[in-house]
């Protein structure tokens, strides 16, 4: 194995794997770092990701335009990195907003719900999205029963994304352009003269001319980061609620806003069943207790990682379901943790993480954390075509993508605490 690389990647996630993946592409030399996912959570004490699960949603139904362009290039991408793993990584769906009828920007579910904003986007991606009314979604989803008063935008050729799936496909087509895959933790990352030196938890170490860092909602808890990145960081619990006969459960995958009344008894996601790795199908709901959990060591995400995650959720998801599909019978529920952070601005950040002029910068940091997934592969992509070219060459702004930093001590209890007050 050689010692020097042009481009060492940390991180074999969603994003780390794409940058990889395209660095070899290019016929860099690429050494991408990052251990595999842990075999369970009860025992867990190393760094944990947000992509470890078999369903994420792949669309254009979010507010950030931004993050919904990165996911129109990715997804213009996926056909053909499929054909050339022969892995699978997406399943057709119609991916449903419900919102109360009144919903606007300044509503509660934060902006998440702004139906407006998300039409727009849909228009100036040229990407079909319909609105439907309370008779209209009576029609179309007979089989749902949705709170009174609610309306909804769809898209109907959206995706679920398996980001396990995805990142094995990266990790295929990467290998096989040459890339090197070394599973480890990566411990220190140091520039020297002209260069950066990586080294592992088990005492391995290699030079490259640049890095990229790629550890997702982990990133500041891996002491890689010279200052913290400004990305308040939570534990979510996933609710995996167990259908006997998936294929009589005909259901759109939802982000699906419930007010009743003064109350919002549910925001978040609800995903049509996915078949998980114990043969079992699963509908996941997931959202709803997000910001219960705020994570800033790697103590505090290790541990909410053993948790598993929020038992309290379980009810809650039940209900949910109990009340959109009546008279359905659900199985066994278990929930599962994930880690997400998010920006301030609202896009991924894809940046530089030292300081040292334009000739002097060596280390590229690359972070989405809420809606990361989708729009990996293109975050990858432009995070490596920083790292190689050494300077910003993409038609968007690199002004877009620039990081926030914050001070040392910042801690997403005390910012959670501050957006409250
Ligand atoms: C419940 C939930 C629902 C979500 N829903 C969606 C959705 O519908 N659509 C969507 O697009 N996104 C969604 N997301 C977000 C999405 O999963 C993340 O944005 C995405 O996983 C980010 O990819 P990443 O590669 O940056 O980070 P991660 O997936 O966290 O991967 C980072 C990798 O870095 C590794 N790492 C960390 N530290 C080190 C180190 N020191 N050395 C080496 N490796 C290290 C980790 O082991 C991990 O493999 C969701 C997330 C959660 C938790």
């Amino acid at each position: 194995m050689r010692d020097q690389y042009d481009v060492i990647v940390v991180g074999a996630g969603p994003i780390g794997s794409s940058a990889a993946r395209h660095l070899a592409d290019a016929g860099h030399a690429t050494l991408i770092v990052g251990p595999e996912e842990p075999a369970g959570f009860e025992d867990h004490q190393g760094v944990w990701a947000g992509h470890y699960d078999e369903g994420r949603l792949a669309h254009v139904l979010e507010v950030p335009l931004m993050t919904c362009l990165l996911t129109m290039r990715s997804i213009g991408r996926f056909e053909a990195l499929r054909e050339r793993t022969g892995i699978t990584f997406t399943t057709p769906t119609h991916s449903l907003a419900v919102m109360p009828r009144d919903t606007g920007a300044d509503s509660r579910g934060g902006n998440w719900f702004d139906r407006e904003a998300l039409s727009q986007n849909a228009r100036d991606l040229g990407i079909e999205v319909d609105e439907l009314d309370e008779d209209d979604l009576c029609r179309e989803y007979p089989s749902l029963t949705l709170e009174p008063g609610h309306v909804a935008l769809v898209q109907r050729d959206a995706f679920i994304l398996n980001p396990r799936a995805l990142v094995r496909a990266e990790l295929a087509a990467a290998t096989e352009a040459g890339a090197v895959l070394v599973r480890d933790e990566v411990a220190g990352v140091e520039k020297e003269d002209d260069g950066v030196r990586v080294t592992t938890r088990s005492g391995a170490s290699w030079r490259a001319g640049r890095v990229v860092l790629a550890t997702g909602a982990s990133s500041n808890a891996t002491g890689l980061l010279p200052r913290p990145l400004l990305t308040p960081t939570f534990g979510a619990t996933a609710v995996l609620v167990e259908v006997t006969d998936p294929d009589a459960v005909q259901m759109p995958t939802m982000m699906y806003l419930k007010r009743r009344g003064e109350e919002v008894p549910f925001g978040g996601v609800v995903m049509a069943p996915r078949p998980y790795s114990d043969g079992k199908w699963y509908v996941k709901v997931a959202g709803g207790s997000l910001l219960n959990t705020p994570l800033d060591s790697h103590e505090e995400i290790a541990a909410f990682v053993r948790t598993g995650g929020r038992k309290e959720d379980i009810d809650e998801a039940y209900e949910v379901l109990r009340e959109l599909l009546p008279g359905r019978e659900f199985g066994a529920a278990r929930t599962w943790p994930g880690i997400v952070c998010a920006t301030p601005t609202e896009r991924p950040y894809i940046d530089w993480a030292d300081e040292g002029g334009e000739d002097g910068r060596r280390i590229v940091v690359a972070v989405e954390g809420e809606r990361g997934a989708m729009a990996a592969d293109e975050i990858g992509r432009l995070a490596a075509e920083l790292a190689v070219n050494g300077r910003w060459k993409d038609t968007v702004p690199h002004e877009v993508f620039k990081a926030r930093w914050t001070e040392p001590g910042w801690t997403t209890s005390g910012w959670l605490a501050s957006m409250m007050a």
